[in-house]
């Protein structure tokens, strides 16, 4: 054959093999062009899921009519001009490809007005890119394309299409996406002459929390935090999903940059260290964060359907993500925030004690708040206590008490209360009963202790390593071959866990050295644990990710069980230390540690107005 020139519509076609692969991708394209032209407002019209019909009508700044014929033409865009430009792009589009490779493969037309022109211009496509005249046309200012029959003419890529309802359901998908990108744009989705959304522009919070309940469901609005911080340029605000709102998939992660909606490798590795801590394994968080920095930091030339991009300050932007994340999270703990089932108006912080909350307050609670009387008694109970349950040094390191953060001690200064309140009763040796300033605080004890433990496990780690101890009696224990192997290679990561093991035949490993934290606690369960986890995750990971993992285990193996009885003092130590620990308000598995039932809710269960 010989070397020809390929036909403008041919390469119009091949480029759509790259950005048009359904209708949500010319649904997308489309989008983002009347965003870049400055609209306020988009209407969407489709039939059949798109295939049919997609109409997308904008008030933008409309297209002149000696430009509408370029509009059409390949690598064509009125965005960038230079590479000087194309490293600042702020628009969402750039490469102007989409709208000829659209035309490409369907029956395109295209309206439009431009702000001061007398009247509007139309043009169809056909892909071949031949210049064409306008035809006068009744338009308002903005713009109108109208898509039908996609891949009418491209039998092979239409037979790829899906039902109706699953291109619909992508489509719902980039909408849902754009309309989370630009709260300020007013957007309209009518399918097969039926209003799906309707979703007016929103500035405020509460407007725009609207929005986010209308596509994420009101859960994620009631379980997640909003954020807004800025350090080194970088500004990142949004809601941050509470780790009790997990999800089976990662379908609620929404992360912009610049308004302009990403899937970067980077984000998610710097979003899911900063929930390792908190999530169970294999659950997803919900989060729709929106990153702001300086056009020319980022390179969003990376990727054709622009998914991803490159910070020129990688580190800068992980660190920061990581960081702010972190803190949030870390900050969602006991006292701080509303306990994961409180109503959104009943946070503690939105109810100030009235006379009624003071009067309940226990008897005893009237002397001065935790800290300065008690300590001494709690500390020898605290102490018997770790005696009798080998718990040792996970007590015996409060003591005396944690003093608690400065909200925390102005809270308590207010309600003369501590933010989590005083034990009542243990119920069923699984859950403390407490009252505080706004009703009934219920904790999981076991969870709360194992948060506890880890936190203290982890901070140990950071600050000069786990003290470990020898066992008076070595236990052995009969393995499989793999873990007698791990252990072997795995010396070094034990060693700094506090642990020593060794294999003594192809199946036998023997205990000899455990934290002594965890010396009175189930040896042979913990080094079963330690070695399952060994196998499976083997030098293969970071050897910061297996050891939180590591520490976790180690945490709810040392940890108080359920069933256990507990002394009113022991409780309330347990509860200060909650106020001081660090994201105690989540147990390392993600289910929330307390919950707080006001006394609102109370009368509520009792029909009693107040
Ligand atoms: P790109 O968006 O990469 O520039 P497109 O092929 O998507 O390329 O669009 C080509 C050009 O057509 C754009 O650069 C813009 O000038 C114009 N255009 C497309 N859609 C609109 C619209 N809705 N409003 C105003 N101008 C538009
Ligand atoms: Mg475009």
């Amino acid at each position: 054959m010989r070397i020809r020139r390929l036909p403008a519509e041919l390469i119009n076609q091949i480029a759509a093999g790259e950005v048009v692969e359904r209708p949500a991708s010319v649904v997308k394209e489309l989008l983002e062009n009347s965003l870049d032209a400055g609209s306020a407002r988009i209407e969407l019209e489709l039939e059949q899921g798109g295939i049919r019909l997609i109409r997308i009508r904008d008030d933008g700044c409309g297209i002149a009519r000696d430009d509408l014929s370029a509009a059409l033409a390949s690598h064509s865009t009125s965005k960038i001009a230079s590479f000087d430009d194309l490293v600042r792009v702020a628009s969402l589009g750039f490469r102007g490809e989409a709208l000829p490779s659209i035309a490409s493969v369907s029956r395109l037309s295209l309206a439009s007005r431009s702000r001061d022109a007398a009247g509007g211009w139309a043009l169809e496509g056909d892909g071949r890119e031949l210049p064409r005249e306008p035809a006068p046309a009744a338009h308002p200012v903005g713009t109108t394309v109208e898509v039908r029959d996609l891949f009418y003419n491209i039998p092979a890529r239409r037979k790829f299409l899906k039902s109706e309802r699953t291109e619909f359901g992508h489509v719902l998908e980039v909408v849902h996406r754009i309309a989370l990108s630009r709260f300020d744009v007013e957007l309209r989705l009518v399918h097969n002459a039926k209003p799906v959304l309707r979703l007016p522009s929103a500035e405020a919070r509460p407007a725009r929390e609207a929005r986010l309940a209308e596509l994420l469901g009101a859960e994620f609005v009631a379980h997640s935090l909003f954020i807004d911080h800025e350090a080194a340029g970088l500004r990142l605000w949004g809601w941050v999903g509470l780790p009790t709102y997990n999800r089976a998939q990662a379908d609620q992660q929404h992360f912009f940059v610049n308004a302009r909606m990403v899937r970067d490798r980077l984000v998610s590795h710097a979003v899911r260290q900063a929930y390792q801590d908190v999530l169970f394994h294999g659950r997803h968080p919900a989060f729709v964060l929106y990153l702001e920095l300086d056009p020319a930091l980022v390179d969003a030339n990376a990727h054709p359907a622009k998914h991803e991009v490159r910070f020129r300050e990688a580190r800068l932007v992980h660190d920061m993500l990581f960081r702010t994340l972190h803190e949030v999270l870390a900050d969602a703990r006991a006292g701080r925030e509303a306990a994961p089932v409180a109503a959104a108006g009943d946070t503690p912080a939105a109810l100030p004690p009235g006379p009624r909350e003071q009067q309940r307050l226990p008897i005893g609670a009237a002397a001065p708040p935790f800290g300065a009387a008690v300590p001494q008694a709690v500390h020898e109970r605290m102490a018997a206590y770790a005696r009798l349950h080998g718990a040792g040094e996970v007590w015996a390191a409060s003591a005396p008490p944690a003093r608690g953060t400065p909200r925390a001690e102005a809270a308590a200064a207010e309600t003369g209360m501590p933010p989590l309140g005083f034990a009542l009763a243990q119920l069923a040796g699984i859950y403390i009963l407490a009252e505080n300033a706004h009703g009934l605080i219920l904790v999981d004890m076991h969870a709360a202790h194992e948060r506890l433990t880890y936190e203290r496990l982890k901070v140990a780690l950071e600050r000069d390593g786990i003290r470990s101890q020898p066992l008076l009696v070595p236990v052995t224990l009969a393995v499989s071959a793999s873990e007698a192997a791990a252990v072997e290679e795995g010396q070094e990561a034990l060693a700094g866990l506090g642990l020593e093991l060794a294999a003594i035949g192809p199946q036998r490993v023997i205990v000899r050295r455990v934290p002594a934290l965890l010396a009175g606690g189930d040896i042979e369960a913990l080094a079963r644990a330690v070695l399952a986890e060994l196998v499976e995750h083997g030098s293969s990971r970071g050897v910061i990710d297996a050891l939180n993992e590591l520490l976790a285990t180690m945490a709810c193996h040392g940890s108080v069980r359920a069933g256990r009885r507990l002394s009113l003092a022991e409780m309330n130590a347990l509860l200060r230390e909650m106020e001081t620990t660090e994201r105690s308000g989540q147990c390392n598995h993600g289910r929330p540690t307390w919950v707080q039932l006001t006394l609102l809710e109370l009368d509520r269960l009792f029909l009693r107005g107040r």
